[in-house]
């Protein structure tokens, strides 16, 4: 049986991809005129030409869209669990249905869906809008859907210091269903189980259940 993955290596953000937060650049911020040049290339690659009526303002549309579904490289996840409640409840935690909508790295077309968050507290707990926020954080940036599934559950386990987590993401990718294989109706389903979740079958059934919810 795979050891709890956490416990072994909870020493602040040991498990954790990211940098320390102090060493996060706070400027970064999109640079829209270079989107603008870039789109207009893009519309001029594809034969088409960019000061045409309706194409005028498009470059200008399209920088401000890509400022805003990426403004999450602007901002560190961390954050929003870093206010904390000390309570001794010991329950899971769960919220459900946290809708989202991030962006596929690999052909940056949209991928969007539901992610649920359920954890089970080692002493501290974080208000649930919180949960929402990180999810936000972590998907308003170029993404894998199995990454984004990772990095909610570490970030969980390293600032939370939870006994158990787990993160299950399910999404439809525009990449699947407009271009390519073009399979429509086609859903991802990715998981994270860390800590209680991965190490007790019973525990992580029971949250399967729970996110499965009366849905199905
Ligand atoms: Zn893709």
């Amino acid at each position: 049986m795979a050891a709890p993955d956490m416990t072994s290596s909870h020493d602040g953000r040991a498990t954790g991809r990211l940098p320390p937060l102090d060493a996060v650049p706070r400027t970064r911020t999109v640079d829209v005129a270079r989107i603008e040049r870039a789109v207009r290339d893009i519309l001029a690659a594809v034969g088409e030409d960019p000061d045409r009526e309706g194409l005028r303002e498009t470059p200008s549309r399209v920088a401000r869209m890509y400022a805003e579904l990426f403004h999450g490289l602007g901002e560190d996840p961390r954050e929003h669990l870093r206010k904390v409640f000390t309570e001794k409840y010991d329950e899971m935690v769960l919220v459900r249905d946290i809708s989202f909508c991030s962006m596929c790295e690999h052909h940056l077309l949209p991928f969007m869906g539901t992610a649920h968050i359920a954890y089970i507290p080692g002493g501290k707990v974080v208000g649930l809008s919180k949960l929402a926020r990180v999810v936000e954080s972590v998907s308003r940036r170029p993404q894998v859907q199995e990454r984004m599934t990772e990095e909610i559950a570490n970030l969980m386990v390293a600032e939370l210091g939870a006994k158990g987590v787990a993160v299950v993401i399910e999404a439809t990718h525009t990449c699947m269903t407009i271009r390519g294989i073009r399979k429509p109706g086609s859903e991802c389903v990715t998981s994270a189980m860390k800590g209680l979740f991965r190490s007790n079958l019973s525990s992580r059934s029971e949250v399967m259940t729970l996110i499965g919810g009366n849905r199905r």
